[in-house]
Parts: structure tokens; sequence; C-alpha cells
């Protein structure tokens, strides 16, 4: 197989854990006889400098080129100006708008291994294995926004949520062709009782349920009661989908189940063209450039990638396989253990992951 791949290290940590994301990825065409061919280009902060736009043309070019993308992380202090003319931020819902990439897949999966790493109970979150579609190009974050200046002096400030019919179900297709290969139950989370957009959701997403997917399980559950329900019985759900900004928000506070940020990947995908894989993390800026990051949760997106944008199901596999082991051999990064507690540098858990690859 060949295949050319986009890396966009970006800010903070994201050159870092890039950097051993790469590794793993070349050791993997080395023993397989892939041909993978890397090219780095620039968006976040550092492109700003460079270039003062976020997400540069020539970035933008390459990756409309690739087969697949693999992004570390925006932003930062330096650029967090809010007078500034532009953000690093911008870059990321840019190149999602480019690239038509309307489903972000977050799989929140516990490692038994990590189990007291979790603020959560042990018997709560043990076998907590729940995949997140989350809308990604529409909604809330998209939708016309304003501020006016009212005769009084005060300001008033508007965001809007907007879906089509088509945006839902695209999505809702995605989660639910997914959830066939899985334990074949679909969550779809909104608040209809509150928000006309939502209203939208709940008749899209029960029409095509009943009518493509009968075969499975399917419920609708509030996103009030979703916030809830996710720390009191995660185990309880299999796929999951719901609109941009609830997501947003109920991916972050799902992603403390597994203890850590530095353990969770995630994919955004479009109907064609190739898909951004991405640590859920952000730039890290407090622990940038010393070397003690966690790269797993890019190495795991980079098991993501060989798996959605490859189809390489195995090899995808065998990453995942040798991070468990690693985990479960004790190996941790300083993210993953007590304050004082000896722990292993970005490059040396790699290195474990490596060896657990046979390279
Ligand atoms: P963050 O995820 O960068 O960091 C939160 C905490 O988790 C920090 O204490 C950090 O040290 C720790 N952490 C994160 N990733 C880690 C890893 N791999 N290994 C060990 N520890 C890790 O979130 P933040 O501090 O709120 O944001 C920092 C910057 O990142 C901001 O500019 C924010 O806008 C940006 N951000 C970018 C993305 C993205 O690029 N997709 C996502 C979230 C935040």
């Amino acid at each position: 197989m060949k295949a050319n791949i986009v890396l966009l290290p970006g800010d903070g940590i994201g050159p870092e854990v890039v950097t051993q994301a790469t590794r793993v990825l070349e050791s993997i065409a080395k023993s397989h006889s892939h041909d993978f061919q890397f090219s780095t280009k620039k968006i976040g902060g550092i492109a700003i400098d460079e270039t003062g736009d976020p997400l540069p043309q020539d970035t933008i070019d390459a990756c409309l080129k690739c087969d697949a993308i693999l992004l570390g992380a925006v932003g930062g202090p330096k650029w967090d100006d809010p007078n500034a003319k532009t953000r690093p931020e911008a870059g990321l819902l840019k190149i999602r708008k480019e690239l038509g990439l309307f489903a972000n897949l977050r799989p929140i999966i516990t490692f038994p291994e990590l189990l007291d790493a979790s603020p959560l109970k042990r018997e709560i979150i043990d076998g907590t294995d729940i995949l997140f579609f989350r809308e990604l190009t529409g909604g809330l974050y998209f939708g016309p926004s304003g501020t006016e200046t009212l005769p009084d002096g005060q300001q008033r400030s508007y965001s809007t949520a907007v879906y089509t019919t088509s945006e839902v179900e695209r999505i809702v297709r995605m989660a639910a062709t997914a959830a066939r290969g899985r334990r074949k139950k679909v969550t779809m989370v909104d608040k209809a009782n509150v928000l006309e957009a939502s209203r939208l959701w709940r008749r899209v997403s029960a029409k095509i349920m009943a009518e493509e997917f009968s075969d499975l399980e399917y419920e609708v559950v509030l996103v009030d009661s979703m916030a809830m329900h996710l720390l009191s019985r995660p185990r309880s759900f299999d796929v999951v989908v719901t609109s941009n900004m609830f997501g947003d928000i109920l991916t972050d506070e799902a992603s403390m189940l597994p203890g850590s940020l530095g353990m969770l990947p995630s994919a955004s995908l479009g109907s064609s063209g190739p898909g951004l894989y991405e640590p859920i993390h952000g730039s890290a800026p407090d622990i940038a450039g010393k070397g003690i990051a966690n790269p797993l949760a890019t190495i795991l997106a980079a098991a993501m990638l060989l798996r959605h944008s490859l189809h390489l199901e195995s090899e995808a596999q065998l990453i995942e396989k040798a991070v468990r082991k690693v985990l479960a051999a004790g190996h941790r990064t300083a993210d993953l253990v007590a304050k004082g507690t000896p722990s292993l540098s970005t490059t040396a858990i790699t290195d474990r992951v490596l060896e657990q690859l046979g390279v």
C-alpha cells in the first residue's frame, strides 16, 4: 500500500507527539512493506507567526491531495489576545470545512490498567466502550452570529444553531453503520424539548433509524440527562450521535472516564477524501518542550488513520494492542502517575510501543 500522509504538528506539544506517532507509522510501513510518504505542513499559531494565516493555502493544497492527515494540536497563550486579527483555532475550523469533515469520531475506552487514574469509581467505568459521532461542520459553531450595539449603548450578541435534513441524515447514517459492527445500539442526544434545530435532529434521525437501521436498538436522550448518565452508567452506551456543540461538551466530559486526556484519539471524516486524525487534547503549553507529553493519544490516532483512511485494520489493531501491552507492563508517562512517581519520557514510552511492535 502506497499512501501520502500530511503531518500538521501545530503548536506546543503537537510537534513532540506527532514525531512519535510518525515513528510508529514508519515502523508499521517497514514491517508490512507499505510505502508511506510524509510531508509536514503548518497550521495554527506557528502558521500565523510565519505567514499571518492559521491555515496557509499551501497546507490546504497538500491536504486536499493526500490520503490522510495527522494533526498534533494548535494554540497557546502567545496567540490568545482576544483582539488579534486571527487565532490558531480558526485554522482548525477552516480545515474541517475545506475538507468537508462533517463527522468527528471519538472512541472512549477505559483501559483496565488505568482504571485507578480516573477520577470516577472503577466499578462505574470498568468496561466502558463508547464511540461518539459529533457533527462537526454545522450547528451553533457555524451558524449566523454577530454583535450589535443597541440604542442604549448595551451590546447584543447572538449565535445561531442551524441544521439541514441532509446534514443530520449523513452523520446519523455514519453512526448507525458503525453501530452495526459493534454492539448494535445508537443513542441520539438532543435538546428537542427546547431547541427547534434539535427537533429537526429528532425527526430526521427517527426516520433514518426506522427505515434503514431497524435491526439496531435506538434511543433518544436529552443532553442534560446525558451529562449525568455518562458519569453514572457509561457502560450502557455504544454509539452516541449528536450535534456539534453538544458533542464538543459531552466528549470532553467523557474523556475523564479513561483518566487522562493523553490517551484519547479522534478522527474527523467526510463522505470522501482524506480523514484528519488527532489526539483530543490541546497543545498543553504548560508542559511543551519538556519531553514529558504522553504521545499515546496521537499514536492511537495514527491507528485510527490506518483503520479508517487506509483500511489497514490489522495494522491498526497491532498498534492498539502494543499500547495496551505497554500499559499492562506498567509503563507510564507523567500524566498517568501520582506526582513524584518515576515516569517515562515522550520518546521512551514510544520506544516501548515500538518494542511491542517488534521493531
Ligand atoms: P490541553 O488539552 O492542552 O491541556 C489540559 C491539561 O492536560 C494540561 O495540564 C496539559 O498539560 C495536560 N495534557 C494535555 N495533553 C497532554 C498529554 N498528551 N500528555 C500529558 N499531559 C497532557 O488544554 P488547555 O490547557 O485548555 O489548552 C491549551 C491550548 O490548546 C489552548 O490554546 C487551547 O485553545 C488549545 N486546544 C487545542 C485543541 C486542538 O488543537 N484540537 C484542543 C483543545 C485545546
